[in-house]
């Protein structure tokens, strides 16, 4: 008889860990999704609820967890800045405490672990683009440092439980990733952007526009994260996920007033405290031990998330 893997996704109602339940039910894994709902939404997996191999929980990882599984994904934290802003202490205990728990669980049931780490590591980089080895230029006491510092602070716990007590670890560092199921609200800039052109608002530049990310399609991610949990023992990472293209934010801007045919203006608001000034990945390591290379274009990608924020505000 076939036995299925046993999986855990914490923060898997939200955008990227919905995407990443979907794909690992496809793939034949008894999928747990762990959520407190804190930016995530059961409409987000509400699709997969018929599934009988597919299990949903109500709890926060800042409390401990006892279950049985054999590979946990941590995904759970809010990613938008606004919303880890929000309420910054729980955004470090998140990733603190929720990852102490997490791997205390992975240890006691002998499971592997991934974390869901971030660009955001390398801050504001003064290397360009961001290899792994790269230590990062951080702000410890800024706005944005309940995110970046719990996340530094998550891959020491990640990187401590394998060297102390031989877990079997794999950190992911994810760059600016967008697609269907970010939320209407969630003011990171893709979701901003399309949601006001196809309202005919304003769309809202931070700073003149010249700063820069490269973004990543969540289905090219979502095969990055599940190679790397797939990958041998020995790699650990933390590997860089992310696309090479780099886009100034008013390129990005202008793209979609393209495709979504608006007749939106473009207006510039003040640039918040520590955003940083450029991000791209350097992903020659992602590309070598996994073999893994994102595929779907900007153009592309964005046609999808556009169709699916045009569903969410007709269903308004
Ligand atoms: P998201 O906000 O949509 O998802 C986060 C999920 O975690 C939500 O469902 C939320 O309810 C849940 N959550 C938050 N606190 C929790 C807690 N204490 N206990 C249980 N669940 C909790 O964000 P996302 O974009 O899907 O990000 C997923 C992960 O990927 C995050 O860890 C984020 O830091 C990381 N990441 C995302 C990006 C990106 O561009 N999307 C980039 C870098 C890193
Ligand atoms: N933990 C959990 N589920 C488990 C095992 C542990 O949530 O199945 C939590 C528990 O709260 C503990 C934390 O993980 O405090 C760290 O566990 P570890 O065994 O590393 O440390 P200790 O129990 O000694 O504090
Ligand atoms: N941004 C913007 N307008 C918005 C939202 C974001 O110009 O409505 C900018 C933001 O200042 C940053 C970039 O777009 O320079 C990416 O922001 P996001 O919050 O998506 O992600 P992060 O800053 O974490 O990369």
């Amino acid at each position: 008889m076939h036995i299925r893997k046993r999986v855990m996704v914490t923060g898997g109602a939200g955008f990227l860990g919905s995407h990443l339940c979907e794909r690992l039910l496809d793939e034949g894994y008894d999928v747990l999704c762990v959520d407190n709902y804190y930016t995530g939404s059961k409409r987000n997996i509400a699709h997969l609820l018929g599934n009988p191999y597919f299990e949903l929980c109500r709890h926060d990882i800042t409390f401990p967890l006892y279950v049985e599984v054999d590979e946990i994904y941590n995904l759970a934290c809010p990613a938008s800045p606004i919303h880890y802003q929000n309420d910054p202490v729980q955004t470090t205990k998140v990733n603190v405490h929720g990852s102490i728990n997490m791997l205390g669980l992975a240890k006691r049931i002998k499971a592997k672990i991934l974390q869901a780490s971030t660009s955001e590591v390398y801050g504001d980089p003064t290397v360009h683009p961001q290899p792994e080895s790269y230590h990062g230029n951080v702000n410890c006491i800024g706005p944005r440092s309940c995110y970046d510092e719990g996340k530094r602070c998550a891959e020491t716990l990640f990187f401590d439980y394998f060297r102390q007590h031989n877990l079997k670890i794999k950190v992911a560092r994810i760059f600016n990733t967008y697609g269907p199921r970010m939320h209407l609200n969630d003011g990171r800039v893709v979701s901003n952007f399309i949601a006001q052109a196809l309202q005919g608002k304003p769309l809202t530049i931070f700073g003149d526009g010249t700063q820069t990310r490269s973004f990543c399609y969540a289905d090219d991610l979502v095969e990055g994260l599940i190679r790397l949990m797939q990958s041998p023992d020995d790699v650990t990472g933390p590997i860089n996920l992310g696309k090479p293209d780099e886009f100034k934010i008013l390129e990005l801007a202008e793209k979609v007033i393209e495709l979504t045919n608006s007749s939106s203006e473009i207006i510039f608001k003040p640039l918040p405290a520590d955003d940083p000034q450029q991000r791209r990945p350097d992903i020659t390591l992602a590309g070598k031990v996994l073999g893994w290379e994102p595929k779907i274009k900007l153009a592309e990608g964005l046609k999808k998330t556009i169709a699916y924020f045009e569903e969410v505000l007709r269903a308004l």
